[in-house]
């Protein structure tokens, strides 16, 4: 495959970008080797530089789940842009995006819409805290909440210590007030709402881990967490940025049927363009500037050509069965998957869950952030560059989960398929 293009561009961009590029995982550091640059993608395919193809489970890390460039999402924007880029007052399509969430996640009584996902969930932390008068988060190990600094911290010695930056720049002082629990762990979270619950503004989740590869839920985990946050007046946050609108229409909160306080978006929301909202109780909502003190803002928040976009892939996605078919096809290409790694006598299992799933080289089925740190990384390395030579995009992480999109038809996940099969053998140590 030639990338000589894409190497030339390479080179010049880590001369002025950091690593090279506008995002840490875009650099390929943790598969090795170096990233293609695109110029244009359609349904479910990207094209790059150098001419090439390349079948994209990837989707712009979430958003794309009609397939790249939809006519009907192209059109909205286009349409919208000629209107104005950008007003600086209310425009109508921000009322119509707010109605449309709340609708389908009826937990979001009021909406609040910012530009990325890092911005939605740093918000619902700041009202968890204004709210509450409490400091105090947590959060789990291989969740993944956007780079705001509460954030970019780890356990201590055990859980119940003061958390560790994982980020220069990261005050210790700030670091201490996040706790952190391991996913799925039952008896971990009923022991630090025991031991310090009363101090906790808000518990924040994905409910569905999306960026420890793919870890869905045990059952009643969610629920615990909501009781726990219940009876120690914590507030339970979402954090459905990659889940929204992609497990389910209205969410994880709608598959498992748990009530969040707060939940955040982004990806699906902005039907590619850079958005993010934040949501939930309307007791909650009313405290954010300007009707109460909680002060947020952003001079490009509800932007009228990202709500447009938004509006029209959530108007795609509410046809008829879209979930229950997307679900069929992350099934069909996950069972395809496992069946050519056992041909090949490579162990590997999946999760799926909706349009979203992990592929862990593995023996055993994986549902903890620990199990999954204890796949082999080195194999699916191997893999994922096996794949890419045969033109599939996978996530260039093993810990990142694959999306699905309308657009991977039969065909498409046909043509996944045998490649994987070579790939497989390849990859095999
Ligand atoms: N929350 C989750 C669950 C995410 O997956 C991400 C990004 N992948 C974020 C928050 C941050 O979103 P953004 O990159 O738009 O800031």
């Amino acid at each position: 495959m030639n990338t000589q293009n894409s190497h030339e561009l390479f080179a010049r961009a880590q001369g002025l970008m950091p690593g090279g590029v506008n995002s840490p995982v875009r650099a390929f550091k943790s598969v090795g080797g170096e990233p293609f640059f695109v110029h244009r993608a359609d349904g479910a395919y990207l094209y790059d530089v150098d001419g090439n193809r390349y079948i994209d489970y990837v989707g712009s890390w979430g958003p794309m789940i009609v397939g790249h460039n939809h006519p009907a999402v192209l059109d909205a924007v286009l349409r919208t842009a000629r209107d104005g880029l950008s007003f600086g007052t209310p425009n109508p399509l921000e009322v119509t995006m707010a109605e449309t969430i709340a609708r389908l996640a009826p937990a979001c009584e009021m909406v609040r819409m910012v530009n990325s996902g890092t911005e939605a969930t740093l918000s619902a932390i700041r009202l968890a805290r204004g709210a509450t008068g409490r400091a105090r988060i947590v959060k789990f190990e291989g969740c993944y909440h956007g780079h705001g600094d509460s954030f970019l911290v780890k356990a201590g010695s055990g859980a119940l210590t003061f958390g560790v930056p994982t980020s220069p720049g990261v005050p210790k002082a700030l670091a201490d007030l996040t706790l952190t629990l391991s996913y799925n762990d039952f008896e971990g979270a009923t022991a630090l709402f025991d031991e310090c619950g009363d101090d906790i503004a808000g518990l924040i989740v994905e409910p569905v881990v999306g960026n420890a590869n793919c870890l869905p839920p045990r059952d009643g985990y969610l629920q615990h967490l909501r009781d726990l946050c219940t009876r120690h007046g914590a507030l339970l946050i979402f954090d459905e940025v990659m889940t929204g609108f992609r497990v389910a229409l209205g969410g994880a909160q709608a598959r498992y049927g748990v009530t969040p306080d707060l939940s955040t978006f982004g990806k699906i929301i902005g039907g590619g363009m850079p958005v993010g909202a934040y949501g939930g109780r309307a007791d909650l909502m009313r405290q954010i500037a300007p009707s109460g003190p909680i002060y947020q803002a952003g001079t490009l928040s509800g932007n009228p050509v990202a709500m447009a976009a938004g509006l029209a892939m959530l108007e795609l996605i509410q046809a008829p069965n879209f979930h229950a078919d997307l679900e069929r096809r992350t099934n069909a290409l996950c069972d395809g998957l496992e069946a050519a790694a056992g041909e090949a006598g490579v162990p590997l299992t999946t999760q799926r869950v909706g349009g979203m799933f992990g592929l862990f080289f593995s023996d055993e089925k994986v549902d903890t952030y620990a199990q999954a740190v204890a796949c082999d990384t080195a194999a699916f390395n191997r893999f994922f560059h096996a794949m890419l030579q045969r033109g599939v995009y996978l996530a260039p992480s093993a810990f990142e989960a694959g999306f699905m999109s309308s657009a991977h038809d039969d065909d498409v996940i046909h043509a996944t398929l045998v490649a994987a099969r070579e790939a497989f053998r390849e990859a095999k140590a």
